[in-house]
């Protein structure tokens, strides 16, 4: 008998005749006798639909009420799972983050968890229940409801998983598990058995979209071994685990893109101490997260400083930086939104050399220039022009012998 954290996200429970088919696979689950948690999320579109109807309320809705309004989506669909559970003949219990309690700081929409108090829920795994818990939420020590910031359900069942020290945490989502590269691109690609905790977070981080980067954060502190998987069919997923030592021996383990940054060159700068601080202060006072950062020194005292930002927030850095460069005698700025940044990562690459030489030699095969380079431990990023984003994937998949085998 095993404790198993199951957590559904929102296109599993988008209407009730899902959410039936998703009580009877968790029953299926409790009938061999295990003790069944299960951590749902709001229907799918129904956060979106909740902060379109703040936004008509508020220009800047108030932090502390967008919580209550988004607490209601998940709380819907735990409500309705426990019916369908009873409605097939079993007991089940629906909890809400307050309920459990799932105790938070008091960061409105992006609240931490920092701590889950685990006898709600023994009480009523002792009763025989299927306990049913709403992701996404929690409770301040004050009593007021929390949200853990979008996609947090991830997280809500990586930590009950870790608070309730569960034999195993799945995550089941619309897609089969964890992919080599996304394939709606990549035609080749391949479901990964298994991937390192550390892999996850770089994948996750760079634009892989089927975990949320704080839940495998979580899962790594906690030592969660994770299981992504499909909903809709019964094959096994990915398991994301602590690395092995064999994992070293596949040099790339995926190829990932992302096209939600824009590229900002501040030209010319004067090279004295100072300048840096003096462009990237603002930025980060306006909450505008920076991601790549390159200088070249150009000849005599003159630096460009080009650096990566959320294409969102593009408009609004280049307007602020217009003014800061006029104030430190820059030359002027300039960008660009139609820029994507394609990633391989592995493992592997710590004890490998050349990996990033092969790399630019396969982008370089097709005709593509790399504009910004950015390395870690286990990763290399380029910066491409949107336009050959699909083909350096494919070809990078296919130089890192990725593709699925003929
Ligand atoms: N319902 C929330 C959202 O859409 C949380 C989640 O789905 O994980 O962001
Ligand atoms: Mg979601």
């Amino acid at each position: 008998m095993a404790l198993i954290v199951q957590k559904f996200g929102g296109t599993s429970v988008a209407n009730p005749t899902k959410i039936k088919a998703v009580a009877e696979r968790v029953l299926a689950s409790k009938k061999k006798g295990h003790r069944m948690v299960v951590v749902l999320s709001a229907m799918a579109g129904e956060t979106n639909r909740l902060v379109d109807l703040a936004n008509q309320m508020q220009t800047i809705p108030d932090p502390r009420e967008m919580d209550v309004l988004l607490a209601s989506g998940e709380q819907v669909t735990v409500a309705l799972f426990a019916m369908a559970v009873k409605a097939a003949g079993f007991n089940a219990v629906s909890l809400l983050g307050d309920q459990v309690k799932i105790n938070t700081d008091r960061m409105h929409t992006r609240a931490r968890i920092t701590s889950i108090d685990q006898s709600a829920i023994d009480k009523y795994l002792d009763q025989d229940k299927v306990v049913v818990v709403a992701g996404f939420q929690g409770v301040t020590g004050d009593g007021d409801l929390t949200t853990l910031g979008r996609g947090g359900s991830d997280t809500t069942a990586v930590a009950l998983a870790a608070a309730l020290k569960a034999d195993q945490c799945e995550i089941f989502t619309d897609v089969e598990g964890v992919y080599t590269a996304d394939p709606n691109v990549c035609a080749a690609a391949r479901k990964l058995d298994r991937i390192s905790y550390d892999e996850m977070l770089e994948l996750a981080s760079l634009g892989a979209k089927v975990l949320d980067i704080r839940s495998v954060s979580f899962a790594k502190r906690y030592k969660v071994p994770l299981h992504v998987r499909s909903t809709f069919t019964q094959t096994e997923g990915t398991w994301v685990v602590e690395e092995t030592k064999d994992m070293e021996s596949m040099l790339v383990s995926g190829v990932t893109y992302s096209k939600n940054e824009a590229r900002i060159t501040v030209a010319k700068v004067p090279d004295t101490p100072g300048i840096a601080s003096r462009i990237f202060t603002p930025i980060s006072a306006a909450g505008i997260v920076v991601d790549m950062i390159i200088q070249n020194t150009l000849d005599g005292d003159l630096t460009d400083l080009t650096f990566t930002v959320p294409r969102t927030d593009y408009d609004r850095a280049m307007q602020m930086l217009g003014e800061v460069a006029g104030e430190i005698g820059a030359n002027g700025v300039s960008g660009s939104r139609n820029i994507a940044k394609v990633s391989i990562v592995g493992t592997g690459m710590r004890n490998h050399s050349g990996i990033a030489t092969k790399m630019f030699q396969v982008l370089a095969g097709e005709g593509i220039n790399i504009s910004m380079i950015s390395t870690s431990e286990i990763k290399i990023s380029c910066v491409i022009d949107e336009k050959y984003t699909e083909l350096a994937v494919r070809a990078l998949h296919e130089a890192f012998g990725l593709d699925r085998a003929a």
